[in-house]
């Protein structure tokens, strides 16, 4: 294995080479853990019925919707839609992202 094939954290730049080709992740799993809590932390600050990218905890982002062209009316389907990162859209990440609405089981500390 070449220092080429040596895949770097984004954001520690700790080494995480030992990823299978094709699985490589942007983070060590040190960086993933510190961002899964500092996304729930911010997560538990929402409202229940908040959009949120479940990558970077923003809620600045879009969902694609089924609209009726006949009464200008849209099909609310939040989670066969918001549920899949090809229907969804995060500011934040620049991304398609999964994203997902808060509810009574946020906040729980799972
Ligand atoms: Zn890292
Ligand atoms: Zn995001």
């Amino acid at each position: 294995m070449s220092a080429a094939d040596i895949a770097h954290c984004g954001t520690c730049d700790r080494a995480i080479g030992s990823y299978a080709p094709g699985h490589m992740p942007d983070l060590c799993p040190v960086c993933i853990e510190a961002e899964r809590v500092r996304v729930a932390a911010l997560v538990a600050t929402y409202e229940l019925g908040t959009v949120y990218c479940t990558d970077c905890g923003s809620t600045n982002v879009q969902a694609a919707m089924w609209v009726c062209p006949n009464d200008d009316d849209y099909v609310q389907d939040p989670f066969g839609t918001f549920g899949h990162e090809l229907n969804s859209w995060c500011e934040g990440c620049e991304d398609h992202t999964r994203l997902r609405m808060v509810d009574e089981t946020d906040g729980d500390g799972s």
